[in-house]
C-alpha cells in the first residue's frame, strides 16, 4: 500500500468474488439495455431524416423514370432510392426504393432522363469509410448511453451496489499521538507500555519463548480517552494505526461484516507491524447466547472475528485493541486467553487527573494569571476527558468573543456552566412572578447547603434560564475530592435537594412542578442507601439491588422479592418525608435570610458564593 498522507479512508471491497460476479453481470445488463437503446434511437433518426421509404418494383421504377417523373436518383450497389418530382407529401418527403437489378440498359436510360427532364442521380460508394462511418456511430452511441446508465446507478446506488463503500478502515500512517497526550490514566498507560515495547521489538519476547499478548480490551465511560490511548500506543511504537468501528461491521446483509474483518485483517497484515483497534467492540461481541436472541449475521462477523484473531502471527507484530463500555455483554469466546485477555481499566479521572488533563488540553491555550485550573477540577468532578477538552475550548471561545488576548478563569468557570448546564437562553423570559418563585427555589437549595454544615459550600446560584432545561441552579464546588460519602452527609444531601420545593411551599404555599428533577434525585440517593449501601435499619447489611452496566447509566436491577420490594418503597418514602420536614423546619427559621438572599438573586439573576453569604452572615 502507498498511501502518502497519513489519513485515508479505503474501501475494503477489492477482493471478495461474489461481489465481482455480481459487478459482471450488471455490466451486461447495462450494455443490453444500451445497444436495445441505439437500435430504437436509429430507426427513429433514419425516418426524421429520410422521411418516409415506399418500396415499388424495378419496373414501375423504370417507368416513372422514362416517363420523367422522377427529380433525384441514388444508386446503391444493391438497392436504388428515387425521389418523384411531385413530392407534395406535406413537411414529409417520400422516397422511393426498389431492389437493383444487372440492367445494362439502365445506363442510357439514366443519361436520357438527365437531359430530357433535368434528372440528378448519383453512384453511393458503400465499401469502407462509409460502412465504417456507420459502425462507428453505432460504437459511439452504445457507449454513450452506457456512460450515462452506469451514471443513474451510481447516484442510486440500489441493487447494484450491495456492501460497496460503506465499511470505513480508517488508516492513520503516524498518529502523532503520545502517552504524553493522554492525562492521568497511569495505570492504563502502564499496562500499555509492554504492548509498545513488544511492537518495538518483537524478537526480544520470542527468543525468550514467552507468549506474545495478542489484544487488549480498553474498557471504560465514554469520553475518557480510549480511542487515544489506543491512538497513543501506535504513536510510541511508531507502527500505523487501524481503526474500525464496530458498528460499521454489521450491515443489514449477511456475510458483508464477516468479508469486512477479512479484509481488516488482510490489510493490516500488509502493514505489520501495525495496531488494530475496533471501537465500540460491544456491538458486533455481544454473548451470543443472550436474551435479545442472535441474529446471524452479528454471529458470522464475531466468529470471523474470533477465526482471524486466532489465525494470524503474533511474531508478525499486530496488536488488536478494543474499546467498549459495556464488558458485561461481551461473548466469553472474546474474552478467552490468546484473544482479549488483557483489560485495561480506564476510569473517568480523578482530581489529579483531571488537572492533567486540563493541563494538557490548555498547552497551546494562552491564559491569563487569574487561571487556577485546581479550582476548575474540583469544579468537574465526574466530567471526563471529553469534557474537560471541551471546557478549555469554549472558554477560548468566551475569550475571542469578548475580544480578548488571554483566557481568564472567568472565561472557564463560564464554559464549565455551558457544557454541563447548556448556553444561557437569553430569550426566554420568565414572568415577574415564576422568576421570584425559581429564586425562592434555588436560594433553599443553597440555604439548605450552608446551614447544614457537612455539605459542600455555594460557588454560584443563578436563575438565569439554560439551553438543557433548567430555569436556575445551585453551584456547590467541594473544597477537595472525596471518595467517600458518609450517611449523614447523604441524609443532608437529601435535605438539601427537597429544600427547593419546602422553599416555594413556605413561601407562596402552593407548589411547581419546578422540583421534579430534585425529587428524582433525592429518589435515587435515598434508594440507594436502602438497597446497596446498607444504611437502613429496617434491612440490615443485605444486597437488594445490583448495578448492570458499571460504565454506562448504571441501570439497577433488583434482588429481592416483591414482598420486599414494596417494603423498600415505603422506606424510601419515609425516608423522603422525613428530610423534606426537616427542610421546611430549617427554612422557617430562617424565614429573613431565605426573604432577602432571594429579592437579590431576583434582582441580579446571578450571584457569588461570597455574595451569598455575606448576605448571610449580615442576618444570622
Ligand atoms: P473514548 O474513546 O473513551 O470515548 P476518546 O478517546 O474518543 O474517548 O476521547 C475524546 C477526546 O477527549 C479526545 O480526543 C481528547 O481530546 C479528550 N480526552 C479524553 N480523555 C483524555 C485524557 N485522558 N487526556 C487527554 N485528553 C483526553
Ligand atoms: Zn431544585
Amino acid at each position: 500500500m502507498d498511501n502518502q498522507n497519513s489519513n485515508n479512508n479505503m474501501n475494503d471491497e477489492n477482493d471478495n468474488g461474489r461481489n465481482n460476479k455480481g459487478k459482471n453481470r450488471s455490466i451486461l445488463v447495462m450494455l443490453a439495455i444500451s445497444i436495445v437503446l441505439t437500435l430504437l434511437c436509429w430507426k427513429a433518426y433514419d425516418k426524421i431524416m429520410n422521411g418516409t421509404q415506399k418500396e415499388i418494383p424495378y419496373s414501375g421504377f423504370i417507368e416513372m423514370l422514362e416517363g420523367g417523373e422522377l427529380e433525384e436518383i441514388k444508386i446503391y450497389s444493391s438497392k436504388i432510392e428515387f425521389v418523384p418530382k411531385d413530392n407534395s407529401d406535406g413537411l414529409n418527403k417520400t422516397t422511393y426504393v426498389t431492389v437493383a437489378i444487372d440492367d445494362e440498359a439502365l445506363a442510357d436510360k439514366l443519361k436520357l432522363a438527365h437531359q430530357r427532364y433535368n434528372t440528378v442521380y448519383e453512384g453511393v460508394d458503400e465499401s469502407g469509410s462509409a460502412i465504417i462511418g456507420t459502425i462507428l456511430s453505432y460504437v459511439l452511441m452504445i457507449l454513450a448511453f452506457y456512460l450515462f446508465l452506469s451514471l443513474i446507478m451510481k447516484k442510486g446506488g440500489g441493487m447494484m451496489g450491495v456492501g460497496k463503500a460503506n465499511a470505513k478502515v480508517y488508516v492513520e500512517k503516524k498518529t502523532g499521538v503520545t502517552f504524553e497526550d493522554v492525562a492521568g490514566q497511569e495505570e492504563a498507560k502502564e499496562s500499555l507500555t509492554e504492548m509498545v515495547d513488544f511492537l518495538h521489538n518483537p524478537k526480544k519476547y520470542l527468543e525468550i519463548g514467552a507468549k506474545l499478548p495478542k489484544g487488549a480490551l480498553l474498557v471504560g465511560p465514554p469520553g475518557t480517552g480510549k480511542t487515544l490511548l489506543a491512538k497513543a500506543v501506535a504513536g510510541e511504537a511508531n507502527v500505523p494505526f487501524f481503526s474500525m468501528s464496530g458498528s460499521s461491521f454489521v450491515e443489514m446483509y449477511v456475510g458483508v461484516g464477516a468479508s469486512r474483518v477479512r479484509d481488516l485483517f488482510k490489510q493490516a497484515n500488509q502493514m505489520a507491524p501495525c495496531i488494530i483497534f475496533i471501537d465500540e467492540i460491544d456491538a458486533i461481541g455481544r454473548s451470543r447466547d443472550s436474551k435479545r436472541g442472535s441474529d446471524s449475521e452479528r454471529e458470522q462477523t464475531l466468529n470471523q472475528l474470533l477465526a482471524e484473531m486466532d489465525g494470524f502471527d503474533t511474531s508478525k507484530g499486530i496488536v488488536i485493541l478494543a474499546a467498549t463500555n459495556r464488558p458485561e455483554v461481551l461473548d466469553k469466546a472474546l474474552l478467552r486467553p490468546g484473544r482479549f485477555d488483557r483489560r485495561v481499566i480506564v476510569e473517568k479521572p480523578d482530581l489529579k487527573g483531571r488537572i492533567d488533563t486540563l493541563r494538557v488540553h490548555s498547552k497551546n491555550v494562552k491564559m491569563d494569571e487569574s487561571v487556577d485550573l485546581r479550582e476548575l477540577a474540583l469544579a468537574t468532578s465526574g466530567a471526563v476527558g471529553a469534557d474537560l477538552a471541551n471546557i478549555i475550548n469554549e472558554g477560548a471561545l468566551a475569550a475571542v468573543r469578548s475580544g480578548r488576548q488571554f483566557v481568564s478563569q472567568q472565561d472557564l468557570i463560564g464554559a464549565v456552566e455551558v457544557v454541563f448546564a447548556g448556553k444561557e437562553k437569553k430569550d426566554r423570559l420568565l414572568s415577574e412572578k415564576e422568576k421570584k418563585i425559581v429564586a425562592y427555589h434555588e436560594v433553599g437549595h443553597a440555604l439548605l447547603v450552608a446551614l447544614q454544615k457537612n455539605t459542600e459550600p455555594i460557588q454560584r446560584i443563578t436563575i438565569v434560564p439554560r439551553t438543557m432545561g433548567a430555569l436556575g441552579y445551585v453551584w456547590q464546588v467541594p473544597e477537595e475530592e472525596k471518595y467517600l460519602q458518609s450517611k449523614s452527609e447523604l441524609m443532608a444531601d437529601l435535605v438539601t435537594l427537597l429544600g427547593g420545593r419546602a422553599a416555594e411551599e413556605l413561601k407562596f404555599d402552593s407548589v411547581t412542578t419546578g422540583a421534579a428533577n430534585d425529587i428524582e434525585q433525592a429518589t435515587n440517593k435515598a434508594r440507594a442507601m436502602i438497597t446497596m449501601y446498607g444504611m437502613s435499619d429496617k434491612f440490615g447489611l443485605v444486597q437488594l439491588e445490583s448495578v448492570e452496566s458499571q460504565y454506562l447509566d448504571r441501570a439497577l436491577s433488583l434482588q429481592c422479592s416483591d414482598e420486599t420490594a414494596t417494603k423498600i418503597d415505603k422506606e424510601i418514602r419515609d425516608m423522603l418525608k422525613d428530610a423534606y420536614l426537616k427542610a421546611k423546619k430549617l427554612l422557617s427559621e430562617h424565614m429573613n435570610a431565605l426573604d432577602a438572599i432571594a429579592e437579590f438573586l431576583v434582582e441580579k439573576e446571578s450571584i457569588t458564593g461570597k455574595e451569598f453569604m455575606d448576605i448571610l452572615s449580615k442576618i444570622e
